[in-house]
C-alpha cells in the first residue's frame, strides 16, 4: 500500500533567484539558497530511490497481481532473505505495506506498518475476525502508480499467522493497521483496490493506468 504523502508536489522556488546581482555580498541569502538546494537534492535523491524500488515491484496489469499465492511451508533462510528484501523495497518505495505477490513471489506473506516506527511481517496470514462496522477511505497501491480510490474496509480486524521464524503471531488491529492488513491480505488472493472500489472510480483509475503512447 502506498503512503498518503503526495510525492509529486511542486517545489517551492521562492529562493531560486537565478540572476541575483547582490549574490556575492549577501551571505545570509546564500545560506538560505544552500539549505534550499540541499533539501531539493535530498528530495530528488529520495525520489530516485523510490523510482528504483517501484521498478522492482510488479505493476498493473502484471498477471502475478491476479494470482492466488500459496501457503508457506519452509521457514528457512530463503524466506528470511525475502522478508529483508521486502522490507528494503517497502521502505525505499515509501509504502506502508507490501505483499510478496507484488514481487511476483506467490507465497502467502505480507509486511505492514501500523505506524512509522513499526513493521510486522506475517506469513500465512488469516483474518480471523473483522468488525461489522466499516469505513470508506482512499487507498493507493505500490502496484498501481498514480491511482487513489475509495475502498470500504472493516474498522477493526484480527490477523493470525506466523512470523518469519515460524512462531505464532496474532494482531488486533484498528485504524491504519487494520486497513493496510486488509489491503495486503487481498493481494495474496489476487484482489486489487480496483476490485474493491465503485464503478466510477474504477473507470477513472483505468484511464490513469492505460499505457500512454511512447513518443520517439
Ligand atoms: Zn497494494
Amino acid at each position: 500500500m502506498a503512503n498518503d504523502h503526495d510525492h509529486e508536489h511542486d517545489h517551492d522556488h521562492e529562493h531560486d533567484h537565478g540572476h541575483d546581482h547582490d549574490h556575492d555580498h549577501d551571505h545570509g541569502h546564500d545560506e538560505l539558497d544552500g539549505q534550499h538546494q540541499a533539501e531539493e537534492l535530498a528530495e530528488a535523491e529520495a525520489a530516485a530511490i523510490r523510482r528504483h524500488a517501484l521498478a522492482q515491484i510488479r505493476q498493473y496489469p502484471d498477471v502475478a497481481l491476479k494470482l492466488t499465492a500459496n501457503e508457506v511451508t519452509e521457514f528457512d533462510d530463503d524466506l528470511g532473505r525475502l522478508v529483508e528484501r521486502m522490507e528494503r523495497l517497502m521502505h525505499d518505495a515509501q509504502g506502508v505495506g507490501l505483499a510478496a505477490t507484488q514481487l511476483g513471489v506467490l507465497r502467502r506473506l505480507f509486511l505492514f506498518q501500523p505506524d512509522p516506527e513499526t513493521t510486522h511481517a506475517v506469513v500465512n496470514p488469516r483474518i480471523v475476525e473483522r468488525s461489522n462496522e466499516t469505513e470508506v477511505a482512499e487507498e493507493g497501491c505500490l502496484s498501481l502508480q498514480g491511482v487513489r480510490v475509495p475502498v470500504e474496509r472493516a474498522l477493526t480486524v484480527t490477523v493470525e499467522g506466523k512470523d518469519p521464524a515460524g512462531n505464532d503471531v496474532r494482531f488486533e488491529l484498528d485504524g491504519m493497521g487494520a486497513r493496510v492488513a486488509q489491503h495486503e491480505n487481498d493481494h495474496l488472493d489476487g484482489v486489487l483496490i480496483l476490485d474493491r472500489t465503485d464503478d466510477d472510480h474504477r473507470s477513472e483509475a483505468l484511464g490513469i493506468l492505460r499505457p500512454q503512447p511512447v513518443l520517439r
